[in-house]
């Protein structure tokens, strides 16, 4: 029976998983531990390891998960900007979970922005406190606004018609726009200057990284509202805090840090955060920042798991995997229906 760890597995990802280790088809070890050099020697004598969003898989450790024999790295999330795909390429097989819940990303981008507009965080500490007041709550109607969309893919168009729902006015921006659709495609510019709010849907690669930078603050709507909860380094952080404090942005609701790497999924209260640009983020009182859980809904996490073990299914025994991760043909997603066999 072939052996897969998986690494930094959490309790709810765990009971997600249950279910297969209890069916006995594979051997299922879950390791508390992220995988970085320090832990990749824990992969000894396995055939696949699963990893998730903040797992080191650079060259130093592909080479040791290589040596151990592992011959399936599954990633039990969409992003593998945290893979060094093109060391893998001819070594190890890397597959992920293109898609499993579009909505669970979407409602939480928009649970974030109704929170903020309407200011719901504070209202519920108020009460909570017999605080009855309404001072300091006045929010506005997302009816009627403009929301530029960065990414349409099965997110970004599952946030486009929540955002219809409202009655908003939605722009967006693609690399890749959809040929035939009813989406309202503008240039990254545009989106910028004429948005009341935006939000990132696209991945994060050298492409995007920063495409929100010191640069785009010229560009907006005084009072725009930023959303995140694509990956964090599609935003500079810091000219997010510069374009706050000039009061340039006038929120932000953020799943995803920059740096968030060290800090996120963890217990950190009763701690002190080292990384002054998150503790300044999160002292604002127009930022809501939650720890990356926009996908965790119910109905996502069984559906990772079920395509992450058909991956390690598919590799492992049937020889290639349509969710397989091609480094060197970019895009993916051509190359999934183009190909149809392994990539090396
Ligand atoms: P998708 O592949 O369906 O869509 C991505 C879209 O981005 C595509 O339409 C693509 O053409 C577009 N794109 C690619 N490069 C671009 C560029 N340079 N500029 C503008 N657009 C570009 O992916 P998805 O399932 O919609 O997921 C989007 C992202 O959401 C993922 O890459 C991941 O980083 C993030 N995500 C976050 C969470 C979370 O819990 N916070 C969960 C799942 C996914």
């Amino acid at each position: 029976m072939e052996k897969l760890i998986f690494f930094d597995a959490k309790p709810y990802e765990i009971e997600a998983f249950r279910p297969y280790a209890e069916q006995g088809e594979f051997d299922l070890r879950f390791v508390d531990a992220r995988l970085t050099p320090d832990t990749a020697p824990l992969s000894a004598g396995a055939d696949g390891v699963c990893v998730f969003v903040n797992d080191t898989v650079d060259a130093a450790v592909i080479d040791i998960l290589q040596k151990n024999g592992v011959r399936a790295l599954g990633l039990r999330c969409a992003g593998f900007n945290n893979v060094d795909l093109a060391h893998a390429y001819g070594r190890i097989h890397v597959t992920h979970v293109p898609a499993y819940s579009p909505y669970a990303v979407a409602e939480h981008a928009m649970a974030l922005l109704l929170t903020s507009v309407r200011r719901i965080h504070k209202a519920y500490l108020r009460t909570r406190d017999s605080n009855f007041s309404l001072s300091g709550l006045v929010g506005f109607d997302l009816h009627g606004k403009t929301i530029g969309v960065v990414g349409t893919g099965r997110i970004g168009q599952a946030f486009i018609s929540i955002c219809r729902g409202f009655g908003m006015n939605v722009i967006a921006y693609d690399k890749y726009p959809k040929p035939d659709g009813d989406i309202d495609y503008v240039s990254l510019e545009e989106l910028y200057r004429t948005s009341d709010i935006i939000s990132f849907h696209c991945p994060l690669t050298e492409d995007t990284r920063h495409l929100f930078s010191r640069q785009t603050l010229p560009l907006l709507k005084r009072g725009v509202i930023l959303i995140n909860t694509s990956r964090g380094a599609l935003v500079d952080s810091e000219a997010l805090l510069t374009g706050i404090k000039d009061r340039i942005i006038g929120a932000a609701c953020l799943d995803v840090y920059e740096e968030e790497g060290d800090i996120f999924f963890e217990d950190r209260s009763g701690h002190i955060i080292d990384d002054d640009t998150l503790a300044r983020l999160i002292s604002m009182p127009n930022v809501l920042l939650t720890s990356h859980q926009a996908f965790l809904t119910r109905e996502a996490l069984d559906a990772i798991a079920k395509t992450t073990m058909q991956n390690f299914r598919d590799l492992l025994r049937n020889g290639f995997s349509e969710n397989e991760l091609c480094y060197r043909c970019g895009r993916i997603d051509v190359c999934r229906r183009e190909k149809r066999q392994r990539c090396f």
